[in-house]
């Protein structure tokens, strides 16, 4: 204590300092400690198709982590996380299951972004506007980098390779992803990187599709996406959204179905089935990307459609169903909806898509209940 006493001020600073950023990075490591099931998602690593048919992706670096503080965000950001492990407790999936991702790469990512986007990405405030976070922009880039835009990675990554899946297997679910706000140049809307495009231009350069079809069924236009592929004759966007909501103004997508406020499951499903089937015909793609999003369901605070669980069920169900029935490669992602609960309803499509197409006869394992760990890792 003496040697402590007798230092000069600036020398005590600069200890407390590197002693402030040690316990930081401990904190940001171990903010949420996850349980075995979610350590067990080592990366990458491949999984197995269920019922030789249906690939689910997921890591455990998709968790935005801000030490905890996270948490205190209104929105459910730990979705993704919730049904990974109902998948696990109900019996339908051991952690081995899934397939995990890499991040998606810098090359991969300038397939659709600037150089200037990747660099504005070391900027603080820059990407607290994207993230619509303002509080975030006092944070240091490392941290912002570490907590969150490392976890867009892994989602976007996680695209990628469910793209890569349902080309094998038939149908893929991105547990994360359809980030369909993201520009060429800036973020917006809580989205930075433009997975569904990112993947549809990955998966080209591989050589594995030419034609693709992106079905937006999130309660938000895809402007994203729409204005990346504005002038691209091989990719169809298709979105049905609240006409009067954020982004405004819209951008031109193939085609936009604008929804009033209120609008049911009965209206719903009968304005999706009435131009599915066309939208497939003109696109004529090699793959379709559903983005899945669950705001549509009444409960959502940012949105007035009216749709119930089961009504969201059988929207997802609608596009996956025709799909397999044309013989055609689905990607599915799960896009926004970040109310409390509203993850049931997501759980409940993907456990549909398992039960129809891997387990006619139910989940393969027994239940299990989550651990006292998982509770807090998925509160
Ligand atoms: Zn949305």
């Amino acid at each position: 204590m003496g040697i402590w006493w007798a230092m000069s001020r600036q020398r005590k600073l600069i200890i407390l300092a590197g002693l402030g950023v040690l316990v930081c990075g401990v904190v940001l490591r171990s903010g949420c400690i996850p349980p075995r099931s979610f350590r067990a998602t080592k990366q990458p690593r491949t999984g197995r198709a269920l019922g030789g048919r249906v690939a689910l992706v997921y890591s455990k670096h998709y968790q935005i982590n801000m030490g905890g503080a996270e948490r205190l965000h209104p929105f459910d950001i730990r979705k993704y996380a919730k049904i990974f492990l109902a998948l696990n407790t109900d019996g339908y999936i051991l952690p081995a299951d899934v397939f995990v991702p890499e991040a998606v790469t810098d090359e991969q990512v300038l397939l659709v972004h600037t150089d200037e986007f990747l660099a504005s990405l070391g900027n603080s405030d820059t990407v607290a506007r994207y993230l619509e976070m303002p509080l975030i922009g006092k944070a240091p880039a490392f941290l912002i980098d570490a907590g969150i835009l490392h976890a867009f990675r892994y989602a976007t990554g996680g695209t990628i390779e469910a793209g890569r899946l349902a080309l094998r297997y038939g149908i893929a679910v991105n547990l994360a992803g359809g980030y369909h706000h993201a520009m060429p140049d800036h973020g917006e809307g809580f989205n930075i990187y433009a997975d569904l495009a990112i993947a549809i231009r990955v998966l080209r350069r591989e050589g594995l599709i030419r034609r693709a079809l992106v079905v937006d069924l999130d309660v938000h236009q895809g402007n994203g996406t729409a204005e990346i592929f504005g002038g691209d004759d091989e990719v169809f966007t298709f979105s049905m959204h609240q006409g009067n909501i954020y982004p405004v103004p819209k951008a031109t997508s193939d085609l936009d179905v604008e929804l009033a406020g209120g609008t049911d499951d009965r209206t719903y499903l009968s304005l999706l089935g009435k131009h599915l089937p066309a939208v497939i015909d003109r696109a004529r793609p090699d793959i379709v990307f559903l983005q899945a999003g669950c705001d549509v369901l009444a409960s959502d605070p940012l949105a007035s459609v009216a749709m119930t669980d089961e009504g969201l069920v059988a929207r997802d169900a609608m596009v996956i169903d025709e799909c397999v029935r044309r013989g055609l490669p689905v990607v599915m992602v799960l896009g926004g909806g970040y109310s409390k609960g509203a993850w049931q309803a997501q759980y409940a499509s993907i456990r549909r898509t398992l039960r129809t197409y891997a387990f006619p006869s139910g989940p393969p394992h027994p239940t299990r209940p989550a651990t006292g760990k998982e509770a807090v890792y998925v509160k």
